[in-house]
């Protein structure tokens, strides 16, 4: 049934025909030539800096400085980003390719020249006066830059002087960023012993997500125990990490309190009262999460779940295997389930397929997972996975394809007002599943492929719902607690099964106390409470969806309107301006938790037949 042939793989020609096409090669020379102009040119802004802080006048004429750089700064950022993606593509499929290695190391350095070349603009734009930044704008060509400037400059008040912030940005290289290397050395390093076998890490966590029970238990406990062996390490690297931010925080903090919830809520562009309503929320609904997690155990024969059944697949119940579907009929399901919301989105999946802008056909020494990337200077979206014809792999496309949408939709627009945030970056890839889940459920005629895409949301529910709060709690206990002092191995696993406790409450066998070690999120260096953008993304998602009948035959523009709005506003003023709605309130967020509490009765019903 499932024929491998007639999955696509992508053409990228139209970009560059190979990595000896002499356009590719003159575009990387140009390229360095343009940067060390660049970097010539920024010297100036270095002036203006000290110029602003002895409060002289600013040098004549830097208004033009300040629009020609940007413009130039625009475009070299394109040229890399075209030039990346043509070797990343490349080294998706075939992570051995020599000419796309030797590209990619070679644009990595380009781009660390220019983004040093970029610093004193970008430190002279967050410095400069109100007056000096409305004159800028002024001019039609920099209107595109007014979000993100004025976005950034939300920090001012938090700026150290031109000279400290150099200092703290060049220690932070073997200070702050060394304890995340060496977090990737010490897990990349690690072995773990299952039974006589030993195995790394990556292979051990693959094996948790396997059908088979007892095995998932072994490699559960294998990974453990090996964290164990270096708890004393890993409580190392979240104390630096953590007091480094402390102490950045409070030394910027001099005019007001800068509290570590306002910054990851800056880097989100959300306010702290949306967070807390989102949180409050959820925490006040549990119980919907808590149901999925009680069926998914009745489903698999068993009292409760334990931790190593959390992200387990679907039990299988033998009689008739899984439904193979080729990808020739997925790319149908997905363009007749997208084409519900307008032609248009159907005729896109369709397009993505015809022109050769998905690569999905399973080759040796791939790239594991999905992804969806874009040529910026021709403004085309590109979608890899591995598609070997399961219902999951169907609703993977799908999301990528979601992904692709959001790009399309936006690629008339000037690029700066296209950078999104991870809070929404996830709003059409999820909106894009939903459509799909929905269309497969429909169509599915045995119980087996019904209980396959309800398992799928039930865990979705389980996850985002219960494990991502206790994620977020428990590093915002142990934030409270490193500003007391360093913790133990010991006393981060009693935050961590406190945390898990208020969440899960009594519906697991046992709490991972080894949590904080084994997920690699909390020693993320350049940037702390990396997770609740998933579950926030989750649900404003189904909250926008929730909208569709309401809204009829207007929805379509609606839904284009707001995916066009993501780069250039926060979330609340985009749900304000386009739903009249207020994310700072509960009753959003209480909106899209009744439509997951929808799927999750479903599935139970399911269950219970
Ligand atoms: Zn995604």
């Amino acid at each position: 049934m499932n024929s491998i042939q007639d999955t696509t793989v992508w053409n990228n020609q139209n970009i560059y025909t190979g990595f000896n096409d002499p356009a590719l090669i003159n575009d990387v020379e140009n390229l360095g030539v343009r940067i060390t102009t660049f970097s010539g040119k920024t010297n100036v802004f270095a002036d203006a800096i000290e110029a602003l802080e002895e409060k002289r006048d600013l040098p004549s004429g830097l208004i033009n400085e300040v629009q020609y750089c940007l413009k130039e700064s625009l475009e070299i950022s394109v040229e890399i980003m075209t030039i990346m993606t043509f070797a990343s593509c490349q080294l998706s499929t075939d992570a051995a390719h020599i000419e796309a290695k030797d590209l990619s190391g070679r644009l990595g350095i380009l781009n660390s020249k220019f983004s040093k070349g970029e610093k004193p603009l970008q430190l002279f734009l967050q410095r400069a006066t109100d007056e000096f930044i409305s004159e800028l704008l002024e001019s039609e060509e920099m209107v595109q830059f007014t979000f993100k400037l004025e976005h950034s400059r939300k920090l001012r008040d938090f700026l150290l002087s031109t000279s400290e912030e150099v200092l703290v940005s060049g220690l932070g290289q073997d200070g702050l960023h060394a304890w995340g290397k060496l977090y990737n050395a010490l897990s990349g390093s690690m072995k773990v012993q299952l039974g006589e076998e030993t195995i790394g890490l990556a292979r051990a966590a693959s094996i948790v997500r396997e059908g088979d029970r007892s095995k998932r238990e072994a490699a559960y406990n294998g990974i453990n125990n090996a964290w164990k062996v270096h708890e004393e390490s890993a409580a190392a690297i979240l104390n630096a990490i953590n007091g480094w931010r402390l102490e950045m925080n409070e030394s910027r903090g001099q005019k007001r309190e800068m509290h570590y919830l306002d910054v990851s809520c800056h880097q989100s562009r959300i306010e702290r009262a949306t967070l807390d309503a989102l949180m409050n929320e959820t925490y006040e609904q549990r119980s919907i999460g808590q149901e999925a997690l009680g069926s998914m155990a009745k489903l698999m024969g068993i009292e409760k779940l334990a931790p190593y059944d959390l992200i387990a697949p679907a039990p299988s119940f033998g009689e008739k295997g899984e439904t193979l579907i080729s990808f020739k009929e997925a790319i149908n399901i997905i363009a007749e389930a997208f084409s519900e919301l307008t032609p248009e989105m159907g005729e896109f999946a369709l397009m993505m397929a015809d022109k050769g802008w998905i690569d999905a056909r399973p080759t040796e020494s791939r790239s594991p997972g999905a992804y969806c990337t874009k040529f910026a200077r021709t403004r085309e979206p590109r979608v890899f996975m591995t598609y070997t014809g399961s219902m999951g792999n169907v609703i993977t496309l799908a999301h990528e394809l979601g992904h692709a949408y959001h790009n399309w939709v936006m690629r008339d627009m000037p690029i700066t007002e296209t950078h999104y945030s991870m809070t929404l970056a996830e709003t059409a890839s999820i909106f894009a599943e939903t459509l799909v889940k929905k269309a497969l459920l429909e169509k599915s005629v045995n119980r087996e492929d019904r209980l396959k895409i309800m398992w799928q949301n039930a865990e979705s529910a389980a996850a985002l719902l219960i494990n991502i709060p206790a994620r977020y709690e428990f590093e915002k206990e142990l934030v409270e607690a490193r500003k007391v002092r360093p913790q133990s191995p010991d006393e981060m696993k009693t935050l961590m099964n406190s945390a898990w406790k208020r969440w899960y409450e009594d519906t697991l066998t046992e709490y991972d106390d080894m949590f904080w070690a084994n997920k690699l999120h909390f020693s993320i260096s350049s940037l702390g409470f990396y997770n609740y953008p998933y579950l926030f993304g989750y649900l404003f998602s189904l909250g926008i969806y929730g909208q569709k009948d309401k809204y009829g035959s207007d929805f379509k523009d609606l839904y284009h309107n707001i995916l066009r709005d993501t780069g250039r506003m926060t979330a609340e003023n985009l749900i304000k301006k386009h739903l009249s709605k207020d994310i700072t309130k509960p009753a959003f967020w209480a909106d899209s938790l009744n439509i997951v509490a929808e799927q999750v009765r479903e599935f139970t019903q399911e269950v219970n037949k």
